[in-house]
């Protein structure tokens, strides 16, 4: 979809609040489709095209995490959770039903404006990206081959290292909890194992001589779990 076309479908039962996010994207010049309830979020996700959804968490008929999940099933479309309580557990769960981001009520309708960028600016970085040979800066990573160099050096990963790297670097910016990571990295749903995310990090960075306090491409997201950026690659 173009830049002048991008549709976004936004999801709110308070119609105040509605028709004020309503009003910031359209001056922004996007094109918007705004709903009051989960079920018609769904029909209405079904029958279109969009380039990012607002999902408010709590609505009527269908629920906000039953409508991401539906929405998941089909798309790895950009989507940002709107959610009325502030505890971190809430923004996880958030998170773990495949948000791509958060904002907690009252926001101000710049800030989501700023995110909505920011989110549609990351799904064009990952789409270009996304091919089997990926370059940030000094680090190359060849999907097919699993290779890995810095500065021309190649580097040994593990398997999950490998894959820990390649799940957080085809989707910049994009915060993963450690038990998505768990999932996609050692291809098991137990708590448990959340912590040997940890561990993989830690010698992952190593190996490729990133720091976690001065991080170049892995970021740790507290209380939560990481993300990769590309910004400061170059460097
Ligand atoms: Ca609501």
């Amino acid at each position: 979809m173009s830049e002048e076309t991008r549709r976004i479908l936004l999801v709110e039962d308070e119609k105040a609040i509605r028709d004020a996010v309503v009003a910031y994207l359209e001056r922004e010049r996007y094109s918007v489709v705004a709903v009051g309830d989960g079920q018609e979020a769904i029909d209405e996700f079904a029958r279109q095209e969009f380039s990012l959804v607002i999902l408010d968490l709590m609505l009527p008929k269908v629920q906000g995490d039953a409508v991401c999940r539906s929405i998941r099933e089909r798309s790895d479309v950009p989507l940002i959770m709107l959610t009325a309580k502030s505890e971190v557990e809430d923004r996880i769960i958030g998170l773990e039903m495949g948000a791509d981001d958060y904002l907690v009520k009252p926001f101000s309708p710049r800030e989501l404006m700023a995110r909505v960028r920011a989110l549609l600016r990351r799904s064009s970085i990952s789409t270009e990206t996304s091919g089997e040979q990926m370059e940030f800066g000094r680090l190359h990573i060849d999907i097919p081959g699993h290779k890995v160099s810095v500065s021309g050096t190649e580097v040994e990963l593990t398997t999950s290292e490998f894959k820990l790297l390649v799940t957080l670097a085809t989707s910049p910016g994009r915060v993963f909890s450690r038990m998505e990571l768990v999932e996609k990295v050692l291809g098991y749903d137990f708590e448990g194992y959340e912590r040997t995310i940890d561990s993989h990090m830690k010698n992952l960075r190593a190996k490729i001589g990133d720091d976690s306090r001065h991080p170049i491409w892995l970021y740790t997201v507290h209380g939560v779990g990481y993300r990769f950026e590309t910004s400061s690659g170059q460097r």
